[in-house]
């Protein structure tokens, strides 16, 4: 059975240490993959600190010129590596490609790295004196990223990171590992000079020796809100700046005035797409006054229409959860939902796929009459379960989304403008779609929720991600002629 190794200063490391991959499509195990801690972590670093000598100088226009060819090599690769990541996630490769372009929307905008780095000048700000600033990138830097998307996160963060003259080291998911040694095939194929992108495989081990390592100075974490938390609080108190993004309860509202056949539509697919296991899967639809029947009428039938089946077969809507735990997980919040009084409308528990009686799939749940009090509302589920509240108003609906932890993403279905410019200015959620139910930002914009769903103060991608990756500089300049006298002064210097 093949092992995926580490990938460390352009090369495969191995350690004797492993944990099984599994095809959550048939429940075996088809791979193995190393699990690193301290000393591979600290190779890696030794890698990536020797490799920053060099890259930081490297010129725009080389680094432009590597983020161009790894765009057209992930483009090449498309096909194969949307693969990849179906037999690992489950995920259909249809929609595995999709994560593949989004991530790649974040190497354009890596690409237009001579733009994106331009500093300002200001000429005479005092007599004779200029002022510029220019960013300059931290060093070594790490990533590390949930199984969901096991290219498209990751992708969120190193092109930026590399182009902005970082060098990298990424600890992907072990649950999905190979996307990650796929891209750094990729890079190396586009020219990257060894060490500027290494993967670190493992769990909590290697997380560990990341947060604590001296050697690192910037942490990007993507994954559930408690383990965000830990890596904010740790890395912090390490000395590292630190972005991490945590878990989401994402809400779409529909008032009496929507599409509803426009805005069920849109929201099955926002709940059951990748088997809900997204962080903008809509897991809340709160129908408002007389929009609840109907909508309830159309989303069960949606529901009963979807697809369920292997990622890799033509035709499928939804493929299995990640592991057998999820599946029971998932199907144990929908018993506990119906113990608490939620009416079960369509029930996905225990589903069989003939010829993969051991996949761990879960069929469509839709929850009805929920309330902020039961479990399936205040947990994130991760799966393909749909809950529906019903409140009288849009106000209402608002104050239900502004008192849940999360503040990942939301949707207004509606077609009154008003109602859209009211939600969007008062609800307390970083993301925010009018009859779009997963609005993911585009790569030119940053992507990051509020509360619960972004620990500390650092949106990731876009602009942002810039900012995060780079640290300022501010010059001040004077060339005096040789003739000129100027005298100095022993107060504190002002502009004349
Ligand atoms: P997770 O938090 O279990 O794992 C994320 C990463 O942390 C993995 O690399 C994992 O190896 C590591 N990790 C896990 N437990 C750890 C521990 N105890 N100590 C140190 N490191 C640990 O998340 P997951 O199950 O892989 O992914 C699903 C979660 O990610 C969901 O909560 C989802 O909402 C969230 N997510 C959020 C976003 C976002 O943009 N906000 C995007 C994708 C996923």
């Amino acid at each position: 059975m093949n092992t995926l190794p580490h990938w460390i200063n352009g090369a495969e490391v191995t350690t004797e240490t492993t944990a099984p991959v599994f095809n959550p499509a048939t429940g075996a195990e088809q791979a193995h993959v190393v699990l690193g801690a301290a000393p591979e972590v600290d190779a890696a670093v030794q890698a990536a600190t020797a490799a920053f000598e060099t890259w930081q100088d490297s010129s725009l226009s080389q680094r432009t010129q590597i983020m161009f060819a790894f765009r057209q090599l992930l483009l090449d690769h498309e096909e194969e590596l949307g693969r990849i990541i179906s037999a690992e996630h489950g995920k259909t490769v249809d929609d595995a490609r999709g994560e593949i372009t989004r991530g790649r929307e974040v190497v354009e905008y890596a690409c237009g790295l001579g733009d994106i780095l331009k500093g300002s000048f200001s000429d005479q700000v005092s007599r004779g004196i200029d002022v510029h600033n220019f960013r300059q990138p931290l060093g070594v830097v790490a990533g590390i990223t949930p199984f969901n998307f096991p290219a498209m996160v990751p992708l969120w963060m190193h092109p930026i990171a590399i182009a902005t003259g970082n060098t990298f080291i990424l600890k992907p998911s072990e649950r999905d590992p190979s996307a990650a040694n796929f891209i750094a095939d990729l890079y190396q194929k586009a020219g990257l000079p060894d060490g500027v992108f290494n993967v670190i495989h493992g769990g909590k081990d290697a997380v560990d020796a990341i947060l604590t390592h001296p050697g690192i100075e910037a942490v990007s974490f993507v994954g559930s809100t408690p383990i965000a938390k830990y890596v904010h609080e740790t890395a912090t108190a390490h000395g590292k700046r630190v972005q991490a993004l945590g878990g989401a309860k994402n809400h779409a509202v529909v008032l009496p005035d929507a599409d509803l056949e426009f805005a069920a539509n849109h929201i099955t697919a926002g709940a059951y797409g990748s088997a809900g296991e997204r962080c903008m899967a809509v897991s809340v639809a709160i129908a408002v006054g007389d929009a609840a029947d109907h909508l309830v009428d159309i989303l069960t039938l949606k529901a009963n229409e979807v697809n369920v089946g292997p990622g890799n077969t033509p035709g499928t809507d939804m493929g299995p959860l990640i592991t057998k735990a999820a599946q029971e997980r998932v199907e144990n919040a929908v018993t506990t939902a119906h113990a608490q009084g939620a009416t079960l409308v369509v029930d996905g528990r225990g589903l069989k796929i003939e010829g993969h009686e051991n996949g761990f799939f879960t069929g469509p749940s839709l929850l009805d009459h929920v309330t902020t009090d039961m479990d399936a509302y205040k947990e994130e589920l991760f799966g393909p379960v749909l809950a529906i509240l019903r409140v009288d108003s849009l106000d209402e609906a608002i104050a239900v989304i502004n008192a849940n932890p999360y503040g990942n993403g939301t949707a207004l279905f509606t077609s009154s403008g008003e109602a859209a410019r009211r939600f969007q200015r008062r609800i307390k959620v970083g993301m925010i779609g009018i009859n779009v139910p997963v609005p993911v930002p585009m790569s030119y914009y940053s992507f990051g929720g509020w509360k619960d769903s972004l620990i500390g103060d650092h949106p990731i991608h876009g602009p942002e991600g810039i900012r995060f990756y780079t640290r300022p500089k501010v010059v001040t300049t004077r060339w005096p002629q040789p003739t000129q006298h100027i005298t100095a002064g022993f107060t504190f210097p002002t502009s004349n």
